[in-house]
């Protein structure tokens, strides 16, 4: 039996202060929720946001890592930093971070790779563009993310990943695949991860939905077989509309 998992990504928003009260809000709110909830806060306010939510049903995540545990890399953020500062998740491949910023699958590859042989969980992130959809190439671009993603990950250390597939069209655009649409991407990354690693960890993988959730398609979504949680951009910045994601049954 797979576990739900909500996760809220904040992105480049919010000051430190305003990071302690979502997320002391959220703690208050979310601690009769049944499912795995992470809450991803930009790296500045990771330390504080810590301190609240210790001891809590909700998970601290980063929203990217450096592909080096340290040393001579200006502006980048190590993940002994991260863990430094009780960081348990780690989100990479976010679409943003493939296209704005040009991250190759390689380079996802090292961070994933690190992340776990530092004991961390990651959610990795794979998506079609909307030219890649509409030129037939969705299955081709997951099967290459997931493989070159996954590449050099042994059966043990997939067990604390989890895939987001979130298409890069839904991204904070408003438009979100059909339940039926994310469900058939669903099964196929599944079935990207039966060839890799057997029916077993395909059955068992965690794989959340992306790409403009709201609390009123949150339950038509996660009611499909193949959808086990979502990655929520926009409406994780406020109590108001990540709760009823988190609290969606
Ligand atoms: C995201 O950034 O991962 C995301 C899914 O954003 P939004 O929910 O705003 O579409």
């Amino acid at each position: 039996m797979r576990l739900y998992y909500i996760a809220g990504n904040w992105k480049m928003h919010k000051t430190v202060n305003e990071s302690v009260a979502l997320a002391r809000e959220l703690a208050a709110r979310l601690s009769c929720c049944k499912e795995k909830v992470m809450i991803a806060p930009a790296f500045t306010a990771l330390s504080e946001v810590a301190k609240v939510i210790e001891g809590t049903n909700i998970l601290l995540g980063a929203q990217n890592m450096g592909p080096e545990e340290q040393g001579a890399h200006t502006g980048e953020v190590s993940v002994l930093m991260l863990k430094d500062l009780g960081v348990k998740v780690v989100i990479l491949g976010h679409s943003e971070r493939r296209h704005t910023y040009l991250e190759s699958d390689a380079l996802i590859n090292r961070k994933v790779r690190l992340a776990l042989a530092q004991s961390l969980e990651v959610i990795l992130c794979v998506g079609e563009t909307l030219e890649e959809r509409e030129g037939g190439r969705l299955e081709k671009v997951i099967d290459t993310q997931l493989c070159e993603g996954l590449a050099g990950v042994d059966g043990a250390a997939l067990d604390r990943v989890t895939i987001a597939y979130e298409p890069v069209w839904a991204i904070g655009t408003g438009k979100t695949a059909t339940p039926e649409d994310a469900d058939a991407v669903h099964a196929y990354c599944r079935k990207v991860v039966a060839a890799l690693y057997g029916e077993q960890k395909a059955k068992a993988m965690i794989i959340q939905y992306g790409g403009s959730v709201k609390a009123d398609n949150a339950a038509a979504l996660m009611a499909k077989p193949n959808i086990d949680g979502a990655l929520v951009g926009g409406a994780s910045l406020k109590a108001e509309s990540f709760v009823p994601i988190a609290m969606f049954r």
